[in-house]
């Protein structure tokens, strides 16, 4: 059934001397005339300002475990509810969510959702978080930032799955309202984000220091592992060494495996032993918490003291399978603390999927 677009105010604009309106909230720039819309799809220039047009309206509603976003060292083995609108400012070839993010169908917009919609329904289904996932929070910032003030207010944290290609005023005003964020860092080449992205690296590696300098929320990364692509060696060593030097040895890295997608069905799957390949590089420049993903891997994917190399967290796919945390986060054998965020215990959602809808 179709859905009315709405339209929403936002502030991150400037008009520029030639007529045009510029969106400043990603380095896209799009400067538009009046009607015409951004690279995203989402925001568009409406009575000479920039409105964005998928507040309060979503793609569909999720209970996940909050180890498939992924994130490991943000309330282990609770559930998170998942949903996204439409749009996004990247084009990637290999995207896994790209019915979605590349929708300019108002149809794929099915549930009409309110911040505190969202934030009851959280409650209402045992939730800790809520996510902004399959497509980029970045592009529907001022309809995150209010469900994420309507969670806080309710308890429920919030979890940005973001590429991090933001202008750093937007992305500060994103990142202040939500708690945990993972970031796509989707390979250590300009010509990759180029060629592949229709991106640019700089301004994800911006985001990510901004996000561990300047603010609170949790961050752990990703890079999804393309044969060929971006899984070199020397890629691998120079992206995982900036990783320690510039955002520290404590940022969880996820090297996660591809599987032929949207407009990149020329390439095979990523080996299991390419994943276990990136680990080994990224924990022998210092990287404490390197981790597979998208393969059955428990020993890739658990947790170990990096003080002592006690098995803290044990994971066979989304099920916890061991904890030896302490109730402050800590070793119970040695006593070094584990970074994240913990709870006394691990949740007990495993490794359920629940579709959900709001009203239900
Ligand atoms: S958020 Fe959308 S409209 Fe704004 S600059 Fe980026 S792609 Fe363009």
């Amino acid at each position: 059934m179709a859905t009315r677009e709405r339209a929403h105010p936002t502030t991150w604009w400037t008009r520029l001397d030639d007529g045009r309106i510029r969106c400043d909230v990603c380095p896209r720039a799009c400067a538009l005339h009046e009607g015409q819309r951004g690279l995203c799809f989402v925001r568009r220039r409406e009575r000479d300002a920039i409105v964005l047009t998928t507040y309060g309206r979503s793609s569909g509603f999720c209970v996940d475990p909050i180890e498939k976003k992924p994130l490991n060292h943000f309330l282990p083995g609770t559930s998170v509810l998942s949903f996204g609108t439409a749009g996004c400012n990247l084009a990637c070839r290999f995207c896994q969510n790209w019915d979605i993010s590349k929708s300019r169908d108002v149809d794929t917009l099915a549930d009409r959702a309110s911040p505190t919609a969202i934030a009851e329904a959280a409650v209402r289904f045992g939730c800790r978080s809520v996510a902004f996932t399959y497509n980029d929070p970045v592009v529907f910032l001022e309809y995150a930032a209010d469900v994420a003030d309507a969670c806080r207010a309710r308890g429920v944290r919030t979890v940005a799955v973001t590429a991090g290609y933001a202008n750093p005023d937007p992305a500060r005003e994103l990142f202040a309202h939500v708690d945990a964020a993972n970031v796509d860092l989707k390979a250590f080449t300009e010509d990759f984000y180029h060629r592949v992205c229709a991106g640019r690296l700089g301004p994800v590696l911006d985001t990510l220091e901004l996000l561990v300098r300047e603010t609170r929320v949790w961050v752990e990364l990703t890079t999804l592992l393309i044969p060929g692509l971006n899984d070199g060696e020397a890629e691998l060593d120079r992206m995982t060494r900036w990783v320690v030097e510039r955002l520290g040895p404590d940022v969880p890295m996820h090297f996660t495996a591809f599987h032929p997608d949207w407009r990149m069905l020329d390439r095979p799957p990523t080996q299991p032993a390419t994943l276990s390949r990136a680990r080994a590089i990224a924990t022998r420049n210092g990287v404490r918490f390197a981790y597979t993903g998208n393969v059955h891997d428990p020993a890739g994917q658990s947790t170990r003291c990096p003080g002592c190399g006690e098995l803290l967290i044990g994971r066979d796919g989304y099920e916890i399978t061991a904890w030896t945390l302490d109730e402050a986060g800590r070793c119970r054998r040695c006593g070094a603390r584990c970074p994240g965020a913990f709870e006394p215990a691990p949740g007990d959602w495993g490794s359920r999927r629940l579709p959900v809808r709001l009203g239900a």
